[in-house]
């Protein structure tokens, strides 16, 4: 199969400055070292450089997209907060809840990435192709229509459900296997039953003020949207057979009883095995099945119609590579690229043959 993705990049995303501290945190007075705020641009350079020169690089065609714009935002966010992040000094940081920062200016990547994001999608949705994939940054599931979390601003999936809506598109569903709960777009959507709203992720339970939301299976929507949301919190330390299994018995029916015209991927790869925000161990070759079963299941329902978005993944190189991976999977592509950090940890096969070595070691 020559069949090409198409994504939509901007390096201008790169700019967008977290700064350095202790992890997320503010720097601690008792350490001489500080480290880089994990949602930094090297995590997307490193994505960008894999997708450019790897083995998939002949697959994908790049593409720049229009900056989004006020009218786009507010589809999906309210005006007032629109105008708070409009009025910011651009001068300076700014520290959105205890973990959040917005660089100065950085408003202007935000609508970048946002702007990525819609022009992917509208690229499905007007037939020019039938899978895109939009680089964001930075990531956008956490941002809820009135509030920024997470290191989120601008729910970049959220706008681009809103632009599709404007042009006709009536049924939607948004899959987000980032390991943090997809609260943003759950806000977003609470209420509507015509976008399903799935989020597999780390039962981390409510974070304070900017993330209230418990990411619980009881969250199930409210009004016309009762039904249409639903939260799978995965226990700590799942990996690639628990989230694979999921997929196929929770996710994929209920995405086939939706009907959607058009499938979202909230692309995160914060669920691998050395992501320093997560606490799973997914491998590069669970994020290729994951992949490969979404593509799977949009080619039985929406005519193969899939928007995928970038969300987090911060173990800064090993993101890249599950990233890739994952792009085989929905290209259907073979996974050539071997796993550098082939660490199998629900690997049990063996387990017969070592107690019987370590009890011959210690006779
Ligand atoms: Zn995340």
């Amino acid at each position: 199969m020559n069949e090409h993705l198409p994504v939509f990049y901007s390096p201008e995303v790169l700019s967008h400055q977290t700064g350095n501290g202790f992890f997320e945190a503010l720097a601690s007075p008792y350490l001489p070292v500080t480290e880089a705020h994990p949602e930094n641009d090297l995590r997307l350079r490193n994505m960008i450089g894999i997708l450019k020169h790897g083995p998939l690089s002949t697959f994908l065609n790049w593409h720049d997209a229009p900056v989004a714009n006020k009218a786009q935002l507010e589809r999906f966010h309210t005006s007032d907060y629109i105008r708070e992040l409009e009025q910011l000094d651009v001068t300076t940081s700014h520290r959105y809840s205890s973990t959040t920062i917005l660089g100065p200016g950085g408003f202007d990547v935000v609508k970048v990435s946002a702007g990525l994001s819609i022009a992917a999608a509208q690229h499905v949705w007007q037939g020019q192709s039938r899978i895109a994939c939009a680089m964001c940054r930075p990531p956008g599931h956490h941002a809820q229509p009135s509030m920024a979390d997470g290191y989120c601003f601008v729910n970049n999936i959220g706008v681009a459900v809103r632009e599709l809506m404007a042009s006709g598109l009536e049924r939607a569903v948004v899959i987000d296997w980032d390991v943090h709960h997809g609260n943003g777009t759950q806000e977003g959507f609470y209420d509507n039953s015509d976008i399903l709203t799935i989020s597999m992720h780390m039962d981390h339970g409510a974070w304070g003020v900017s993330h209230v939301q418990k990411g619980s299976a009881e969250e199930l929507g409210s009004g016309r949207g009762i039904g249409a949301n639903l939260n799978i919190p995965l226990p700590y330390g799942s990996g690639d057979i628990a989230y694979t299994r999921v997929f196929r018995e929770i996710v994929m029916p209920a995405v086939v009883d939706h009907r959607p015209e058009v499938i979202f991927i909230a692309n995160g790869q914060d669920a691998n095995q050395f992501d320093p925000n997560g606490r799973q161990i997914v491998t590069m070759e669970g994020f290729f099945e994951l992949a490969r079963l979404a593509r799977e299941l949009a080619e039985t329902v929406c005519d193969g119609r899939l928007v995928i978005v970038q969300e987090g993944g911060y173990a800064i190189s090993y993101a890249a590579y599950c990233l890739h991976a994952g792009l085989c999977g929905f290209l259907e592509q073979e996974q050539t690229l071997p796993d550098p950090l082939a660490f199998l940890p629900e690997h049990t096969e063996n387990l017969d043959q070592f107690i019987a070595m370590v009890q011959r070691v210690h006779g």
